[in-house]
Order: structure tokens, then C-alpha cells, then sequence
């Protein structure tokens, strides 16, 4: 498989106060998958995400990428597929007030080697009238959109969303759900994306349920219901 995540477990504080966060994960992910990692609030989902990411550390298990290991990985090697195989996306959007929609975007291309059109992605996204804005000039839907484009510019082979409509009402949800659909089919990205919002799995391929650190389910979704 594309990507494989084996016995991955990670624990926080010491003796008294240690809590087991993962306590052996174990899943596959086939490229271009839109897979969800769904759970209650403290299940391990945003753990298991900024492992994946690169952003943490397991103690235990690894992962690997189309068969390399990332733990095998020296810090420049790690910084090198951080940079070309990852584009991240949060529930805050985090961009950089004083650049404009396609500045913002374009930050995300820097040292790509294989970064994608930007006029092109950004009519994708739907911000092409609006790539002069900055961003308290645009709403919450059009903020993540930006945010979406700045990581998908350099065409990461994954894409991870740590509840990316965490922030947005039902309607600007479903947008940005949709978009993320559309980016998936357009460009071939593989997804994870965490989330507590169950209705969520109708759009993903695989459907992952966590609890307390354990995955509970892992099914390929049969119903997936894709943007129109
Ligand atoms: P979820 O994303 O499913 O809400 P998290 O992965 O954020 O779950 O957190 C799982 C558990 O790990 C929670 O009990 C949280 O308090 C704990 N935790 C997460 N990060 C840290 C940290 N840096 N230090 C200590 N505990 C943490
Ligand atoms: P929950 O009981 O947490 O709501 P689900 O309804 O998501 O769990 O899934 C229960 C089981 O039914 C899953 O483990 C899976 O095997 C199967 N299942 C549910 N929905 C689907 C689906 N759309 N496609 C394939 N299998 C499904």
C-alpha cells in the first residue's frame, strides 16, 4: 500500500500522570484515497495526524511511504518529504495577514520543484477575482479556500486536514468539502483528514474510527457520495 502506518503508539507525561494516546495503531491508505479519521474528542485523531506529518513523535511503530520508512529518515531527508509530500491544511487558517489571496498561496510553492499553476488553482478554488484581498478581507469559507490552495500548491502526494471546517457554519462546511473532493479527483492527492463530525464519512473512501487510542473500525466506504 501507498502509505502504511504499523503499531504506532505514543504515550504523554510519566508515572502517575502517563496517558497511552495511541495504543497500537495499525492501517493502510491506497494513493489517492480520501481517507477520515473519525473519533470522540481525545481519541488520539489530531496525535495520529501530526505523526503522519512529521510534526511528532511515535514511540513506538513507523510509517512508511510507498515502502520507506520515515523514522529511517535523517533530519534533511525528513525535512525533504515534509516539504514535497505534505501539505497540511488546520481548523485555523493561519495565514500571513499582509500578503494577498495568491501571495498567501504562493508561499506554499516555495522551493516545490513541482508546483502546480497558480492562476490555474486558484479559478480551481474559486479565488481568482479575489487573489488582490487580503485576508481580513475575506470570509471564513474564502480564508480556508487560501489555505487549501497554500497547501496544495506544491501537489503534496498527501494531503492532511485537521478538522478543516472545524471553524465554518454547515453550509461553507459542505464548500469546502466539496472542494476537497474536487482537488482529490483533480490532482490525484491521497487525503486524511480528521474530524468529529460523523456525516463526514459520506465523502471518504476509507472511514477510520478511533477510540481511546485503538482503532474501533476501518471499513471502505460502499456509499461514498461524491461532489457534484
Ligand atoms: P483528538 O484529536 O482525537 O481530540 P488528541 O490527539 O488531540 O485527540 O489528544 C489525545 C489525548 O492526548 C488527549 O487526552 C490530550 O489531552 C492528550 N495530548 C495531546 N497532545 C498532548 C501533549 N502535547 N501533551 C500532553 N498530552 C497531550
Ligand atoms: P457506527 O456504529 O459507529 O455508526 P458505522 O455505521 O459507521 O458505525 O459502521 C458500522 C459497520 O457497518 C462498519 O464497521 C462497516 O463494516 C459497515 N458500514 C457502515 N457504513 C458503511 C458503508 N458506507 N460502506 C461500507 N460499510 C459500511
Amino acid at each position: 500500500m501507498f502509505l502504511e502506518i504499523h503499531n504506532l503508539k505514543k504515550s504523554y507525561g510519566d508515572g502517575e500522570s502517563r496517558t497511552e494516546v495511541l495504543r497500537g495503531i495499525d492501517f493502510s491508505v491506497a494513493k489517492g484515497e480520501i481517507c477520515v479519521l473519525l473519533g470522540p474528542s481525545g481519541s488520539g485523531k489530531s496525535t495520529l495526524l501530526n505523526i503522519i506529518g512529521g510534526i511528532d513523535d511515535a514511540d513506538e511503530g513507523y510509517i512508511s511511504i510507498e515502502g520507506e520508512k520515515t523514522a529511517d529518515m535523517n533530519e534533511k531527508t525528513l525535512t525533504k518529504y515534509r516539504r514535497k509530500h505534505l501539505g497540511y491544511v488546520f481548523q485555523m487558517y493561519n495565514l500571513i495577514p499582509n500578503l494577498n489571496v495568491k501571495e498567501n498561496v504562493e508561499v506554499g510553492a516555495y522551493l516545490s520543484d513541482k508546483a502546480l499553476d497558480i492562476d490555474d488553482l486558484l479559478k480551481t478554488l474559486g479565488l481568482y477575482e479575489h487573489r488582490h484581498k487580503l485576508p481580513n478581507q475575506l470570509s471564513g469559507g474564502q480564508q480556508q479556500r487560501t489555505a487549501i490552495g497554500r497547501a496544495i500548491v506544491k501537489n503534496p502526494d498527501i494531503l492532511l486536514c485537521d478538522e478543516p471546517t472545524g471553524a465554518l457554519d454547515y453550509n461553507t462546511s459542505k464548500e469546502i468539502l466539496k472542494l476537497i473532493q474536487e482537488v482529490n479527483q483533480k490532482y490525484g492527492n491521497t487525503v486524511i483528514m480528521v474530524t468529529h463530525n460523523d456525516a463526514i464519512k459520506n465523502m471518504a473512501d476509507r472511514v477510520i474510527k478511533l477510540r481511546d487510542g485503538q482503532i474501533r473500525k476501518n471499513y471502505v466506504n460502499e456509499t461514498k457520495i461524491s461532489a457534484e
